[in-house]
């Protein structure tokens, strides 16, 4: 469905964003993988993707804190595969403290690399979606782009400023052929959330058992994890032709959970 495309991936070592990119590859784009994590690891993956569904992936170092380094991502993805057709904004950090105490520099990060990395990716490839008529932005955002949750503060904000900048893309770009959306995950069972659980065990004074089941269960109806292969199917359809009417979306895949 997507031969011929080159999809960007941002955060895709781990987690949602590497199911994103093994599904975009399945569906026989070429890839850029993107993230942090040991070397090895990162070729293993990226080879792998290459191995397992006869595409060419490309890693790409850049530190979604720094502008200039994802223009340059986006810039190198161009020259090396004739255009980025698709591009899913996805690194994303957290830090769970009551706003009175929490870090400044933790504030910075947050907005850095959940929300301002977005802008910067999105502003160096649209002008080639728009050229070519044909583009696909998906933002992963999250349950906490509509509901907030305390301790949050950073997080909740970006994630809500993500949604705002989906948008106004999505109206920017509706007569070129190019979409904007984002994908409002309720918790999924990766590294990020597992590195959050001893922080807001020291914020509520809970167990981890009760974190896990008071605190993020709880907020879900269907009383289990999301799991990044959904996340991934929604964004391979999200990428189809039959998907280019729907642009603007802030859409849920949270078992329920802002339905209350
Ligand atoms: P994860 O920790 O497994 O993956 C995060 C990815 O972002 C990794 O590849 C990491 O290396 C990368 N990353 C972090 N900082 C970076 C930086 N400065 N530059 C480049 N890459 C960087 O987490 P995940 O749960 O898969 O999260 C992916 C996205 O999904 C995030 O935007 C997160 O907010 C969102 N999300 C996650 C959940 C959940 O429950 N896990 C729920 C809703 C939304």
């Amino acid at each position: 469905m997507l031969k011929g495309k080159t999809a960007v991936v941002t955060g895709s070592t781990s987690g949602i964003g590497l199911s994103i990119a093994r599904a975009y590859a399945a569906e026989g784009a070429n890839i850029v993988i993107n993230g942090f994590g040991a070397p090895e690891a990162i070729e293993q993956e990226r080879a792998g993707i290459e191995a397992d569904f006869g595409v060419q992936a490309r890693y790409s170092p850049a530190d979604m804190a720094h502008g200039g380094a994802i223009a340059t991502m986006i810039a190198e993805a161009e020259a090396e595969f004739g255009g980025v057709d698709i591009l899913v904004n996805n690194a994303g950090i957290q830090f769970v403290s009551p706003v009175e105490d929490f870090p400044v520099e933790k504030w910075d990060a947050i907005i850095a690399i959940n929300l301002s990395a977005a802008f910067h990716a999105i502003r160096a490839a649209l002008p080639g979606m728009k050229q070519r008529k044909w583009g696909r932005i998906i933002n992963t955002a999250s349950a906490h782009a509509l509901v907030a949750s305390p301790f949050k503060s950073a997080y909740v904000a970006a994630k809500h400023g993500i949604a705002g900048l989906t948008k106004t893309v999505a109206l920017e770009a509706a007569t070129f052929g190019v979409t904007a959306n984002a994908i409002c995950p309720g918790y999924v069972w990766t590294p990020l959330v597992e590195k959050q659980i001893p922080e807001t065990m020291a914020a509520r004074g809970l167990t981890k058992e009760q974190v896990i089941n008071d605190v993020l269960l709880h907020a879900q109806p269907t009383k289990q994890f999301v799991t990044s292969e959904e996340v991934a199917a929604l964004a391979v359809f999200l990428a189809s032709d039959a998907a280019k009417s729907i642009t603007g979306v802030i859409l849920p895949v949270d078992g329920g959970w802002t339905a209350q």
